[in-house]
C-alpha cells in the first residue's frame, strides 16, 4: 500500500485522506495464521508537518480463526485505531525515533500495516462467548451433543438429600 505525497510535500499543513481495500494472502505469523475472510481496509488522514507525515486511521478485516475450545472455524472481525509517524531518514535513524522511515514522494505502508497486525490482530478466539468445547473422554462437540460421558451419574434414591446435606456444609465452610 503505497501513497504517493507529492503535492503534501510542497503544502506543509495540508491533511489528505485515502482508502484502501486489499485481498490478502494468508500471513504466517510463526506462533499462529492470519487468515482474511474479508479484504483488509485501512483508512488514514495524512499530514506534513515539515519534517515529516502523521499518519493516522483505522485498520480492519475479517480473519478465519478455529475455535480454542471446540476447534470449530469461525470467523472475528477485527479494528485498530493507530497514529504512526513517517520521517525522512534512514531506517535505523527511523527506528530509534519510533518512526517509519520514507524515501522521495512515496509514502510505503506495509510495514506499518504488518506491524499493526502482529500487535493488535487475534490470534486466538472462541466461535461464541459460551461455546462448551469438546468432551475430553470422546471428543463430542458438547454445543450440539450431549455425550453420556457428560450426562449426570445415576443417583440413588437418597441423592438429593446428600446433596442437600453437602450444599450446607459448604455454605458453613465459607
Ligand atoms: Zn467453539
Ligand atoms: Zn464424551
Amino acid at each position: 500500500m503505497i501513497v504517493n505525497v507529492a503535492s503534501e510535500l510542497k503544502l506543509a499543513g495540508k491533511t489528505s485522506g485515502r482508502h484502501f481495500e486489499e485481498e490478502m494472502a494468508p500471513i504466517d505469523l510463526g506462533t499462529h495464521k492470519l487468515v482474511f475472510s474479508m479484504p483488509l481496509i485501512l483508512d488514514i488522514t495524512y499530514a506534513y508537518d515539515g519534517e515529516g507525515f502523521n499518519v493516522s486511521g483505522v485498520l480492519s478485516s475479517e480473519l478465519l480463526m478455529n475455535c480454542t475450545k471446540c476447534n470449530k472455524e469461525f470467523h472475528q472481525e477485527f479494528s485498530v485505531d493507530f497514529s504512526e509517524r513517517f520521517i525522512k531518514a534512514s531506517e535505523e535513524e527511523a527506528e530509534e525515533l519510533d518512526c517509519y522511515p520514507f524515501t522521495g514522494e512515496i509514502l510505503d505502508l506495509d510495514r506499518m500495516v504488518l506491524d499493526l497486525l502482529i500487535l493488535n490482530a487475534p490470534a486466538y478466539g472462541l466461535c461464541k462467548p459460551d461455546c462448551k468445547g469438546l468432551c475430553p473422554k470422546c471428543g463430542a462437540d458438547l454445543n450440539t451433543t450431549q455425550c453420556s460421558c457428560t450426562k449426570p451419574s445415576v443417583h440413588s434414591g437418597f441423592a438429593p438429600l446428600e446433596e442437600l446435606a453437602q450444599l450446607l456444609k459448604d455454605e458453613e465452610e465459607v
